[in-house]
């Protein structure tokens, strides 16, 4: 599995070069002009040569439905997302497979999958995702979804009484659900990596993510959680913690430098400063906290504490997509409204580097993935500068983060091994998966989440929004 890339546009300090890349074994083994070709050559003329991106928070089955929950904040958007989230183990399967193919076709050679899993067919759910990101090939970071907590948890009391049932699952039972996950799926060597991944503090006790930072410590795995992501989380944490939940997740340990947080987007300045201390890495949603008007992140404050940032869509039913060069297009230029010292922005080369480099750290893998370095995995994304939508020539990274790529990728490898060429999926049959995804779904108008309808009063009351009942569905 040896293959020379033979004049190709590298980046390099704030200009480009042109090189050949040696890969053999599954590594970069060199990276000059004029190299000797070993193994298959390959044409890089033209084209622009990048470190794979991290799709670093998604939740794959999500993209069953996409496009239909209508605009509402997090908290009743996941009553909705799990009234009718899909049962089926297949059709984990598939939605693992489009969201693998969306991710690759946007320059991604690695998601993190925080996966909702099946009640009932948990290992199932997992296995069924695992197959679908080997047969593929993208390099996978797995966290099951767990919670110990039911739904109605995740909101504030705002001082009224209530009642919560109880959650399907006992926390001792995830936790040894977890334990048979890691021995039976965690491979690293295969692509394949389990993470712990308690969904936040909104849903989880401190036994449940006690028992992840044991499992965490004992077989070496990173740790992914939600963070903050909404308004109603802050003041759920006070109720809760009495205390910021950063503080509260420092005190109990699960803070770390392998430890991932989606979103983040309601950090006091001290709450940063833990973050800093802890060398945790934040992931960046833009398009999900656009769409559930969670807020935004204060990414310049991050970077500018030493903060390590990471992209992610999340999942497709908040993004509605899974275009991970829309996403990181996004949560770069958003941010500049937020300060207006343009020395803070973002630059197409930064947001490379958070994409690529960033995603790596947030999974303790920088020393093997995210750069075009000698010695690092071969997992690797070739551009065709002649795309219309990157023509005509000014600055190839310019265009690539800035514009609206469609249709660059010329060619993918992961792990050494092609995935991608001349922008198709070599692995599997994307028309086969298209026709699944058709014939397994319907259009589908009016439909009516109980879930939502039963929390939505106490949502709003909480929250301080007017009493009278919308009609969200009209
Ligand atoms: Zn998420």
């Amino acid at each position: 599995m040896s293959f020379t890339i033979q004049n190709v546009l590298i980046p390099v300090e704030q200009s480009y070069s042109t090189v050949d890349v040696q890969i053999i074994d599954h590594h970069i083994r060199a990276i000059e002009p004029n190299l000797e070709v070993v193994g298959t050559a390959v044409n890089g003329e033209n084209k622009l040569l990048l470190p794979g991106f991290v799709n670093a928070h998604t939740h794959s089955s999500e993209m069953w439905q996409r496009g239909i929950i209508p605009p509402t904040p997090l908290e009743l958007w996941l009553a909705e997302l799990y009234d009718f989230a899909p049962l089926e183990p297949e059709q984990v399967y598939l939605s693992a497979l489009g969201t693998a193919v969306e991710t690759l076709l946007s320059g991604g050679t690695s998601l993190v999958d925080h996966l909702v899993l099946i009640p009932g067919k948990e290992l199932e759910t997992i296995a069924a995702a695992v197959r679908a990101y080997q047969e593929i090939g993208i390099r996978a970071f797995i966290g099951p979804l767990i919670q110990d907590e039911s739904l109605t948890q995740g909101i504030p009391n705002g001082g009224i009484e209530r009642e919560h049932e109880t959650y399907l699952r006992s926390t001792e039972a995830t936790l040894e659900l977890m334990q048979e996950v890691v021995e039976r799926f965690h491979n690293p060597e295969a692509g394949v990596n389990i993470l712990v991944a308690p969904t936040g503090i909104q849903l989880c006790s401190d036994a449940l993510f006690e028992g992840c930072i044991e499992l965490s410590d004992r077989y070496n795995l990173c740790r992914h959680s939600h963070l903050l992501e909404t308004k109603a989380q802050q003041k759920l944490a006070q109720e809760k913690y009495g205390c910021s939940a950063l503080e509260h997740l420092k005190r109990i340990g699960y803070l770390s430098d392998r430890t991932s947080l989606a979103h983040c987007v309601w950090l006091s300045d001290a709450d940063i400063a833990i973050l800093a201390e802890m060398r945790s890495t934040v992931v960046h949603n833009p398009l999900s906290n656009l769409r559930l008007g969670s807020g935004i992140a204060p990414i310049l404050k991050y970077r500018q504490a030493g903060v390590n940032v990471a992209f992610g869509c999340d999942g497709a039913a908040s993004n509605d997509s899974q275009d991970l060069l829309e996403a990181i297009k996004m949560g770069s230029i958003l941010h500049n409204i937020t300060d207006t010292d343009y020395h803070h922005w973002i630059t197409p080369r930064q947001s490379v580097e958070i994409a690529s480099l960033g995603g790596a750290q947030g999974l303790n893998m920088a020393d093997e993935l995210g750069s075009l370095s000698v010695g690092k995995k071969a997992d690797l994304v070739l551009y065709n500068l002649k795309s219309l939508s990157l023509l005509p020539r000014t600055d190839p990274i310019g265009l690539l983060i800035l514009g609206r790529p469609t249709n660059t990728v010329d060619s993918i490898w992961v792990n050494g091994k092609q995935v991608v060429a001349e922008g198709n999926v070599l692995t599997i049959d994307v028309d086969a998966l298209r026709q699944e995804l058709f014939e397994r779904s319907q259009w589908s108008i009016n439909r009516q989440s109980h879930t939502l309808s039963e929390i939505e009063a106490h949502y709003r009351s909480v929250m301080g929004l007017s009493p009278q009942t919308p009609k969200i569905h009209s």
